[in-house]
């Protein structure tokens, strides 16, 4: 908190030494790391009335800063203000959503390279807004993470899967194997296998029935207390697949030792193949790799035939996207793919 010196320039240079001294190169085991800030400024008064607003605007203010681009610094307005205030607001209905179970849950069919089987069904969480109608994960899952709501919304996922997969199963259908998504909130928590294990019992359904997506930045974390918990999930019977690589941070140590049997090509490079030589050349590393370690690829966001064909000549072995189906609420999944009659 600065208390004097509160005129704008001033404030402007306070902050750009703070930005200087935390960006200065910091020695960690042999590597140099630097990092950056996003800084947010708010007034008392002037532009709120309460500390509780000060740190509500500052943390606004520093939203909007990480927007523009991170590392650097904002100041508050009364633009930022309408959207602290409604995403204040989104917060609370989410909380509310996940508390009250009305999350959604829609399922995207992955297909055999021949793109007539389904091998199995990614879960996407959704959610069905009173007034601002369906949002995707984009539009809410940046309001769970910072809102710390991120643990409870994948359990309420996990829990509606379950839900599902009983339905079906009561009618006499067995779905293929589920791709749930795990968050790095979710994969760093050593009760998660116990609480998956409890949930399916609940439910009645065997933990080798579901798979689970964990993304490239998601397994940076304490490479032992990680390992522990994914060889716990693989034991239960579930498998593991990394998503959306080639986006992140990769270790490919961490890819070889971690219990993954699965990877996921990240939508960016399918979308310009066949005609972009880069995208081409990393897409055929990545499935290169794959068969190197012994996992098998999905190619995610595949649209177009010539899509289609260039993967499965380069023997990619599962293909997912809007060429096949869109991601489907429950029921018109079952009446598209899975009627009995
Ligand atoms: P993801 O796990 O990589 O999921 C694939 C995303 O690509 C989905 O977006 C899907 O609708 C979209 N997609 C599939 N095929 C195509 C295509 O042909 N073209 C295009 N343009 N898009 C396609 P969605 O449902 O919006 O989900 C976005 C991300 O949100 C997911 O990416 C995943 O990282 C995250 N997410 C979704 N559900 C959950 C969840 O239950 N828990 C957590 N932690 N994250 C989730
Ligand atoms: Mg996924
Ligand atoms: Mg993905």
């Amino acid at each position: 908190i600065v208390r004097n010196h509160t005129m704008r320039d001033s404030l402007e240079l306070t902050a750009s030494r703070i930005r200087q001294e935390i960006s200065k190169p910091i020695r960690l085991t042999g590597h140099s790391i630097t990092v950056g800030a996003s800084l947010g400024i708010c007034h008392l008064p002037g532009d709120c009335d309460t500390t509780e607003d000060l740190f509500r605007g500052a943390e606004a203010a520093m939203y909007n800063a990480k927007q523009r681009g991170r590392d650097q610094a904002c100041f508050f307005d009364s633009n930022i203000q309408i959207t602290a205030r409604s995403r204040f607001a989104l917060e609370n209905e989410l909380r509310a959503a996940i508390k009250n179970r009305t999350l959604d849950v829609f399922y995207q069919p992955i297909v055999n390279a021949n793109g007539l089987n389904i091998e199995s069904l990614e879960a996407l969480v959704r959610w069905h807004h009173p007034h601002r109608g369906w949002l995707s994960p984009i539009e809410f899952l940046g309001i769970a993470r910072s809102g710390g709501l991120i643990y409870t919304l994948g359990q309420c996922v996990l829990r509606r899967v379950c839900e599902n997969w009983q339905q079906a199963h009561s009618q006499g259908i067995t779905l293929p194997e589920i791709s749930v998504n795990l968050a790095a909130e979710q994969v760093s928590v050593p009760e998660l296998p116990g609480l998956i294990r409890e949930t399916c019992r609940q439910y009645d359904v065997p933990v080798s029935a579901l798979h689970f997506e964990v993304t490239e930045d998601s397994i940076q974390g304490d490479f032992n207390a990680l390992t522990d918990i994914l060889e716990e999930l693989v034991a239960d019977g579930s498998s593991l697949a990394i998503d959306d690589f080639g986006t992140g941070y990769s270790s490919l140590s961490r890819l070889k030792t971690l219990p993954f049997s699965r990877i996921k090509i990240d939508r960016s490079f399918i979308s310009h193949l066949p005609d972009d030589e880069d995208d081409c050349a990393i897409t055929l590393s990545i499935i290169g790799l794959a068969r190197g370690l012994g996992l098998s690829v999905v190619a995610e966001g595949v649209e177009t035939e010539a899509h289609e064909q260039w993967l499965v000549q380069q023997g990619c072995d599962y293909l997912q996207g809007y060429r096949y189906s869109r991601p489907l609420p429950f029921d018109a999944l079952m009446e598209q793919y899975f009627t009995t009659s």
